[in-house]
């Protein structure tokens, strides 16, 4: 039995519905899937029960945008109360930030002479928690650009001209927000930021487990984070961070976790409640 803890859908940055994204994971065999899009809890109710229907365990979870010590991070949460209301209230406002980003991005493109409009992104995204994928896809269903690829190497990359910085949540704030909400603090693909540094600091908060297991992370990257894991008591998780089709081809089914460590995960919920 094999889980995938990492998954989008429409309602972050991905392509899937959460119907569309639960019967891809019954099409590769998973036992069970965590929800995770950015900033947001939105789509679990509908991948719940979705994944009921189809006879999958489901864990509602979220991505957080955060940052400690100047360096981005993503912490996933598990296991959440999707209706506690801090962790909405708190959401929310992340939500707004990302909302406020994309007119600053698209001010920025039309300072550039592209004359994109704010409302044609928003259409696109259709949802509260939008991103940069969206701004690219948008440029590139308007002809400004022929690739999403293109559409971040001109405009949308990291110091290129239509980038704007996004203010983050502290990543010590977002692990005791997962927590009052009643979930487990995991820190994402911790091999793409390499910000190791930062791990003794997010276990002094509370941190619960480490993203092992990433479509990005090579098998020595793995292994360094399985010992990791074993060197500070972290649980182990992983996942393909499948974004649908928006960036390339589905990456669902490419990480299996294997089913004993949800069931760890599992336990020490129980041991909390
Ligand atoms: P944002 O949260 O708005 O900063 O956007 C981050 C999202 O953009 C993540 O899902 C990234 O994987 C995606 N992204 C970042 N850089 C690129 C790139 N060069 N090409 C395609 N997608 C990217
Ligand atoms: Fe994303
Ligand atoms: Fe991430
Ligand atoms: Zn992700």
């Amino acid at each position: 039995m094999f889980a995938d803890l990492h998954l989008h859908t429409n309602f972050s940055d991905g392509t899937y519905s959460p119907e569309e994204l639960v019967a891809q994971a019954a099409k590769h065999g998973l036992a069970a899937i965590a929800l995770t899009d950015h900033d947001t809890v939105e789509g679990c109710e509908r991948a719940g029960a979705a994944c009921r229907e189809a006879g999958i365990e489901f864990i509602a979870g979220t991505e957080l945008t955060a940052e400690q010590g100047g360096n981005e991070l993503h912490i996933l949460g598990y296991f959440l109360d999707t209706q506690n209301g801090k962790l909405l209230l708190e959401i929310s406002k992340f939500q707004a930030v990302r909302q406020n980003r994309i007119r600053e991005m698209v001010a920025r493109l039309n300072d550039l002479g592209v004359p994109l409009g704010a409302d044609s992104v928003f259409a696109l995204a259709n949802c509260r928690s939008p991103g940069r994928p969206h701004v690219a896809r948008a440029l590139v269903n308007a002809g400004f650009c022929r690739s999403l690829d293109e559409a971040f190497e001109r405009f949308l990359k990291k110091n290129r001209p239509a980038w704007v910085p996004k203010m983050k949540m502290s990543a010590l704030v977002g692990i005791e927000l997962i927590h009052q909400a009643g979930g487990l603090a995991v820190m994402a693909h911790p091999g793409l930021n390499r910000t190791d540094d930062s791990i003794p600091g997010l276990v002094d908060a509370g941190l619960d487990g480490i993203e092992c297991f990433h479509t990005k992370h090579s098998t020595a990257t793995a292994e360094h984070y399985l010992q990791l894991a074993d060197r500070f008591h972290l649980l182990v998780t992983g996942g393909s961070d499948c974004h649908g089709l928006s960036k390339g081809k589905p990456l669902i089914g490419t990480v299996r976790l294997p089913y004993e460590h949800v069931a760890r995960l599992k336990s020490k919920i129980q041991r909390q409640s």
